[in-house]
């Protein structure tokens, strides 16, 4: 068995060309810009800087790779949705991600990270309707959480919930908080479950 713990950085790229190969299994984290995904991978994985913790939304276009046992990786996804950025930018990040995660064959389960006090967004949106052809697994860390009161948490827990299965993904939700430490144990554990599983139910994506 292997713990999140282990995890330390491999490599960053920058262009699908540059992915190294798909062996084993995979995990990545995304959401959108500011969502708090810094902050979960490095509560997660308890190394307080794996991930930078950005001062500047939408600036990292890179794709991170943490190795936490032979052929198990976490792979950091550039955060989305930075109103900010240029067209091209955000051209660029959707051939790069909206690849990634359509049919990269390691893929085991996707982690969005995903601001309790705002739901789920447009981009959010976007973002599931590429994991749902390949049924790709999802888990939904609603981040932040420890600034909602219990009840208001519960309201958005239910209702993101309710979305998701709207969406007919197959996804799960939990509340999270980086700061008030709620919430990893959970999230660890899923995490785990899909890095020790020896391959993925479904039948491969077109093009792999
Ligand atoms: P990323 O852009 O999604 O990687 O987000 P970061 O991890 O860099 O966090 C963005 C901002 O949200 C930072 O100022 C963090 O300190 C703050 N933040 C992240 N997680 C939490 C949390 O659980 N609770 C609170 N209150 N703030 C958080």
């Amino acid at each position: 068995m292997f713990t999140l713990r282990n995890a330390e950085f491999v490599t960053t790229v920058a262009a699908a060309r540059d992915l190294p190969p798909a062996q084993g299994a995979e995990v990545a984290f995304v959401g959108r810009s500011n969502a708090g995904k810094s902050s979960a991978l490095n509560a997660i994985t308890g190394r307080r800087r794996l991930a930078f913790v950005s001062k500047t939304p939408g600036r990292t276009q890179y794709i991170n790779f943490y190795r936490v046992a032979p052929g198990r990786h976490l792979v950091d996804l550039p955060g989305y949705g930075y109103a900010a950025a240029p067209a091209a930018t955000r051209a660029q990040w959707n051939a790069l991600i909206g690849g990634y995660l359509q049919t990269r064959a390691a893929l085991r389960g996707v982690v969005l990270i995903m601001d309790a006090r705002r739901g789920l967004t447009a981009s959010d949106r976007q973002l599931i309707l590429w994991l749902k052809p390949a049924g790709r697994p999802l888990h939904v860390l609603l981040s932040k959480a420890d600034q909602l009161g219990r009840r208001q948490a519960n309201v958005v827990l239910h209702d993101v919930a309710l979305a998701l299965r709207r969406e007919r993904v197959d996804a799960s939700v939990q509340l999270f908080s980086s700061t008030h430490k709620m919430g990893i144990v959970e999230a660890a554990a899923r995490i785990e479950a899909w890095l020790a599983g020896d391959g993925h139910k479904k039948p491969p994506v077109k093009g792999e």
